[in-house]
């Protein structure tokens, strides 16, 4: 969530346009990094392995960006900040927008919720799901390969595109995906547009 915190910015009186604006440099590969980078560091004090507390951190919170960009409405992503301004979004945006603010707590902005909780539900049932605790080892293992790790990140984000696919064709045509589904103002703009949502 932290991305998210760029609209803290706003608040303080700093316009909401180009890198400092929201959806802006806190959404780009470049700032994960750059967290990334601060826990690989800091976080040994922690116990925390650099390498895999690193990459860990850096998968989170670039996830946000991804996500966003897989948004119907919303803002493009910079996702070649600070090489390039131009923002990114995906082909496929099946993700509706969340209404900024308290309009978040409007019906709107609970149906909103209602159809990503829908998106996304075999990944919270898989991430609840009660397993057998096993005894802590006096010594940490072994930790994975990079290689393993790597194959099992590749498999999260497939799962999160075949829930994504598959709840959408679900929704399709239902009164709750046509209510979220506002037709787009903004896009008609360009490929640049700069509408304000809550992600
Ligand atoms: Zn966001």
């Amino acid at each position: 969530m932290l991305p998210d915190a760029d609209v803290v910015l706003e608040a303080l009186g700093i316009p909401d346009t180009g890198a400092l604006g929201h959806r802006g440099a806190s959404h780009s590969p470049l700032f994960a990094l750059a967290i990334a980078g601060l826990i690989a560091a800091g976080g040994q004090r922690f116990g925390l392995r650099p390498l895999y507390s690193g990459v860990f951190v850096f998968l989170a919170v670039v996830s946000h960006g991804v996500l966003d960009a897989l948004t119907t409405d919303g803002r493009g992503i910079l996702f070649l900040w600070p090489l390039s301004d131009r923002r990114f979004e995906f082909p496929w945006r099946p993700i509706p927008d969340m209404p900024c603010g308290f309009a978040s707590l409007s019906a709107r902005g609970l149906r909103v919720a209602a159809v990503e909780l829908i998106y996304f539900l075999p990944l919270y049932v898989w991430v609840i799901w009660p397993r057998r605790r096993r005894r802590a080892p006096e010594r940490p293992p072994p930790m994975p390969g990079l290689g393993h790790a790597g194959a099992r990140a590749a498999g999260i984000v497939f799962a999160v595109m075949l829930c994504l696919a598959a709840a959408e064709l679900w929704l399709r045509d239902t009164r709750l995906i046509s209510a979220v589904h506002r037709p787009s103002v903004s896009r008609a703009a360009g490929p640049a547009n700069l509408t304000k949502t809550g992600h």
